[in-house]
């Protein structure tokens, strides 16, 4: 008789091991490895995958696997790799980890049927939406263009999707229906590719392009980075890497910051490659995610675009992995597993043979450092970056908008042209304040100053959500002089209606943009033709192609520097660059402020100039002093529980037994951190050479304090993390 080793799908740190198992007679031929499996475990039938098929280590006799679970494909080799490599370098549960390979719905509920057939719960069927078809010639111009597009399209849509592509609105698309030029209806599509206009026009690279485009061609196994100014047709050069991968039956994964904020790379893709491309973003149902899971599989499809999560998306074989926007912090996840899609796409590239190229107009100097360099200097259609100019805060009149950057917006909306402000900053205002004693609104459970949002204005805290109403006097003093401080993208509105009134303007934050389709709707309402202001977080800084964008703004440019974070000055110095990025992409004269209260620093003077090397040549020399990556891996152990003494203990407890452990290790710590629901927190900082050297050690610990530390105390490892 066989066995096997099973991990179980259970979240218990004490159940994170691998458990043997007899296979009976029955189903020794349907086990693999990478395969679900139903198995006895503390008295109940638990989900499992195949890990291994060693001898057992228990020399006793074995329980039975129940039965293999065949709704779901098996788990396929490269990918347990992947999800134990995982596991093992960000100290995390296997479970956790090999629920990120599972095909989609797979970790649904096991359940057993009438007769005795274990089933995963069946996946729901697609999702239900407004389609358009049958499209009939007539109308007015622009209801043709909009028969046009979906005749092309050779079948019936997803009317948000025909929206998006034929540049429509909902309300005209209802109109025509009610004409007879195409039919409206409720329904569930019959398949989900996504719908392609196609654009079969390929562009002549310019001789920057070409040389990258060769460069990154060669030695595959040579990770690289692509350090392209905006606008200088990056895209293009993924374009022709990805055709690459495809002549030679390979499969591309191109992945994106947030697939949501930057529906355009995703058309343009599907738009030139056709048929076999995968769009994988969060507003997919389960029904949908399956069935393009299934594709990728298959081989069907052989070019995914997706956020982080797309990087465990399950190629056969796959030839190419390109990170687009590679210093966008969203690649780290911030729950359970805390892995970096950066850090995976090396591991994934180097263990299946895949070229890998990250690409940014602004790299991390981890892999300014790490990586050769590609270089894209000059924007693709000869547009000059734009002029910069630095407002010193202290000189200026009180507000939000700077006389000077007053005086271009006025100018520019005269002219019918278009701005764009950054604030990153939700909200009216950033905190409630009374002039007479100092009180400021804070969170009860979260020791934060409460913003103030909405009207009638609340006050809401951006941790746990408490909200409360504006007192008219200060609860500690009684002085009716309560005032709001510090202008958010919400208040941004009062004071540019001042500045410039009756005009255009558009919010994007994530108070605005709830709702999918909202985002483009916005967008699409900003590139109608005149003028208009576009403002917000930095929602409005991330690769949108906007036209006639004269004038661009960061309101608040040493905001991230006020962070005691070592990115701060790499954060301040990159919204910069790419804000600066989408002005002036016609070849207009663009002029971008700065507005800064430390105008010299380093990040604002070098942004400024667009100066990227010696940004990250500076930056790389302060970081090298200090031990920071890359030169060092940092590991952040964070304590939290309801007690403040047992939390510091616990810190303190876990600080030096990993002290112990790591005697070459550098420790931080432990410092209190602020409250965040009730909980207080205490954190540990780790820094040593290598992350796995650090990581195993680390766990080790954490799993030895399990079972001496109150029920009620968490403990969470965050390796390489984005915040410190
Ligand atoms: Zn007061
Ligand atoms: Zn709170």
């Amino acid at each position: 008789m066989r066995a096997v080793q099973v991990a179980p799908l259970v979240d218990a740190r004490a159940l994170d091991r691998l458990f043997d198992y007899a296979v009976p007679d029955g189903l020794a031929d349907a086990v693999r490895i990478g395969s679900l499996v139903a198995c006895p475990l503390r008295g109940g039938t638990i989900l499992g995958v195949v890990i291994s098929r060693d001898r057992p280590s228990y020399a006793g006799a074995l329980a039975d696997l129940a039965a293999v679970v065949t709704d779901a494909p098996p788990i396929p080799g490269h990918l347990l790799d992947l999800a134990r490599w995982v596991s093992r370098y960000y100290a995390t549960p296997l479970a956790a980890c090999l629920r990120v390979v599972l095909p989609p719905g797979a970790d649904g509920a096991l359940r057993r049927e009438p007769g005795g057939r274990w089933r995963l719960a069946p996946l729901p069927k697609g999702r239900r939406q407004l389609i358009a078809s049958e499209p009939v010639h007539g109308g007015t111009a622009r209801h043709q263009a909009v028969v046009g597009v979906l005749a092309s399209l050779g079948r019936p849509v997803g009317a948000a999707d025909l929206c998006r592509l034929a540049r429509t609105t909902l309300p005209t698309l209802r109109a025509m229906a009610e004409r007879g030029l195409l039919r409206l209806e409720e329904g569930v599509l019959e398949h989900d590719d996504p719908p392609v206009l196609h654009d079969r026009t390929i562009p002549t690279l310019t001789d920057e392009q070409r040389a990258a485009v060769d460069t990154l061609s060669a030695d595959p196994a040579k990770p690289r980075l692509l350090h392209g100014v905006t606008g200088s047709g990056k895209t293009e050069v993924y374009l022709r890497l990805i055709a690459d991968a495809r002549s030679r039956g390979l499969g591309s994964l191109v992945l994106v910051p947030e697939i949501a904020l930057t529906p355009q790379i995703g058309d343009r893709l599907v738009a030139r490659l056709g048929a076999g491309v995968v769009v994988w973003h969060s507003g997919l149902s389960v029904g949908e995610r399956a069935r393009a899971d299934a594709r990728i599989r298959a081989g069907t499809a052989d070019v995914v675009i997706g956020a982080r999560s797309a990087v465990f998306a399950p190629f056969p074989r796959l030839g190419l992995i390109v990170v687009d926007e590679e210093h966008d912090g969203s690649y780290k996840q911030d729950s359970s597993p805390r892995y970096d899609a950066r850090q995976v796409a090396y591991r994934r590239a180097a263990g299946e043979g895949a070229r890998l190229v990250y690409g940014s107009a602004t790299p991390r100097p981890e892999s300014w450092y790490a990586l050769e360099h590609v270089t894209l200097t000059r924007r693709a259609d000869g547009a000059a970056l734009p002029n910069v100019k630095v407002v010193d805060m202290r000189t200026q009149a009180a507000g939000a908008i700077s006389r000077p950057l007053a005086q271009a917006l006025q100018a520019a909306l005269a002219r019918d042209e278009k701005a764009i402000l950054l604030l990153n900053r939700r909200g009216l205002a950033r905190q409630a304040l009374c002039r007479n004693c100092g009180w400021i609104g804070r969170c009860p459970r979260c020791d934060v100053p409460l913003v103030v949002h909405g009207r009638p204005a609340r006050l809401l805290c951006h941790h746990c959500g408490y909200d409360a109403s504006v007192p008219n006097l200060c609860p500690s003093c009684g002085s009716a002089d309560v005032i709001r401080q510090g202008t958010g993208t919400q208040g941004l509105e009062e004071a540019l209606a001042a500045v410039v009134p009756g005009a255009r303007m558009i919010r994007l934050d994530s108070d605005a943009v709830v709702r999918r389709g909202e985002l483009e709707r916005r967008l699409r309402e900003f590139r109608r033709p005149g003028g208009a202001v576009l403002f917000g977080t930095q929602m409005v800084a991330k690769g949108h192609d906007l036209p006639d964008v004269t004038v661009a703004a960061v309101l608040d440019a040493d905001g991230p520097l006020q962070q005691p974070d070592f990115r701060a000055e790499e954060r301040a110095f990159s919204l910069i660059v790419q804000l600066a990025g989408r002005a002036g992409r016609r070849g207009e004269p663009a002029t971008v402020f700065v507005q800064a209260w430390e105008p010299d620093g380093r990040a604002i003077r070098l942004g400024a100039r667009h100066a990227v090397p010696d940004f990250l040549e500076g930056e790389l020399e302060r970081r090298r002093e200090h031990g920071f990556p890359p030169f060092g891996h940092l590991v952040r152990v964070v304590v939290d529980g309801s007690s403040r003494p047992r939390v510091q203990d616990e810190a303190r407890a876990v600080a030096d037994a990993i002290a112990a452990r790591l005697p070459d290790a550098r420790l931080f710590g432990p410092v209190a951190l602020h409250r965040v629901r009730e909980r207080h927190r205490s954190a540990v900082l780790v820094r040593g050479e290598r992350a796995v050297e650090l990581a195993l050690p680390i766990r080790e610990v954490v799993d030895e304090r399990t079972a001496d530390r109150p029920h009620e105390l968490r403990i969470v490892v965050d390796v390489d993390p984005q915040d410190t």
